[in-house]
């Protein structure tokens, strides 16, 4: 019967497509509706799910995970209630919910003695709130849990806004709130580097710009040098203006580069006089064998 009401709902939706998308709109609107009602009553519960030490397996945190057992439709997957959530005006209340929780079951931890911190996933989304970093702060105070104890791990940067995010994180790293990046490894650029089967890797400019900048910025390059080694992906660094740029990639084990500091885009008849004056390999390069999906 199921299947056959869902095959009704697509022959409809084929030829009146707008009344479809309106019935759905009601369905997420009386879900957000009860899940108002769910926040203001405490009808929402936390799971936690710990964090080990790999090697010794002593308990270091607790990841926050938020339940709903919806009254009608029984237990709603945070998969599914986040991206609704998160596009309506029930983020701000369902966030300081879960913080606020968070805290308060952390702090009866503490007081019977495991001392654990505590994560509390969040949307790139709260980080554009300019109330967010107050909210976090204010929950740590009211339940006397020191910022050292709380991070917040953040999942799909995709939509990172860097001014606003960018403040909102500063500020709580400053005031010692831990900053995680939640899915690591299956974002976009991740996804390809495992699937696809690539011969080279172009390093953008600003991770030179970086590397020229800081030791943290020297490091991540550093550590991109060795990613490409380990998988048998050449790098090939762009944007090298400087010698200290040319001198950053070296230093990172990059080995190949392009930039206006070395040859600026050339016509074709002056492309040609240039390779006339150098050396050139006499064949394409190619990667290392070892570079195989
Ligand atoms: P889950 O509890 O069903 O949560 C799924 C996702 O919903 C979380 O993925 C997180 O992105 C989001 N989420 C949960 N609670 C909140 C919240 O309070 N606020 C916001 N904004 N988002 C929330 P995440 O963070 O990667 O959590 C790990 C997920 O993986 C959890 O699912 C957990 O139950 C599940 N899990 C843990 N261990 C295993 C395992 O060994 N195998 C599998 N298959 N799943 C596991
Ligand atoms: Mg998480
Ligand atoms: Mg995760």
């Amino acid at each position: 019967a199921l299947l056959r009401a869902a095959d009704a709902a697509m022959y409809a939706s084929k030829r009146t497509g707008h009344r479809i998308e309106e019935a759905e709109l009601g369905a997420d609107t009386r879900r957000l509706r009860d899940l108002a009602d769910a926040i203001a009553n405490d009808n929402l519960a936390l799971h936690f799910q710990p964090i080990l030490d790999v090697r010794t397996q002593a308990v270091l945190a607790v990841e926050a995970l938020l339940r709903w057992d919806h009254p009608d439709d029984g237990p709603i997957a945070p998969n599914v209630l986040i991206p609704l959530v998160e596009a309506s005006a029930l983020l701000t209340p369902l966030t300081r919910w879960v913080l606020r929780n968070a805290c308060k079951a952390t702090r009866q931890m503490h007081d019977r003695g495991h001392r654990v911190g505590v994560h509390v996933n969040i949307s790139i989304r709260n980080l554009a709130d300019p109330t967010f970093a107050d909210d976090v702060l204010a929950a740590l105070h009211d339940h006397q849990l020191p910022s050292k104890w709380l991070t917040l791990e953040i999942t799909d940067s995709s939509g990172f806004q860097p001014d606003d995010a960018r403040r909102t994180v500063a500020r709580l790293t400053e005031a010692g709130v831990g900053v995680a990046l939640d899915g690591f490894g299956n974002d976009s650029v991740m996804v390809r580097i495992r699937t696809m089967q690539l011969t080279a890797l172009k390093v953008d400019q600003s991770l030179l710009t970086d590397a020229t900048h800081s030791n943290y910025g020297r490091a991540v390059l550093r550590t991109l040098g060795a990613f490409g080694r380990e998988l048998g992906l050449p790098l090939i660094v762009e944007g090298v203006e400087t010698a200290e740029h040319l001198h950053a990639a070296a230093g990172a084990g990059i080995e190949r580069a392009q930039g206006f500091g070395l040859a600026k885009p050339l016509s074709f008849p002056e492309t040609l006089a240039w390779l006339d004056g150098r050396l050139s390999l006499d064949q394409p390069l190619t990667p290392p064998a070892t570079a195989a999906v």
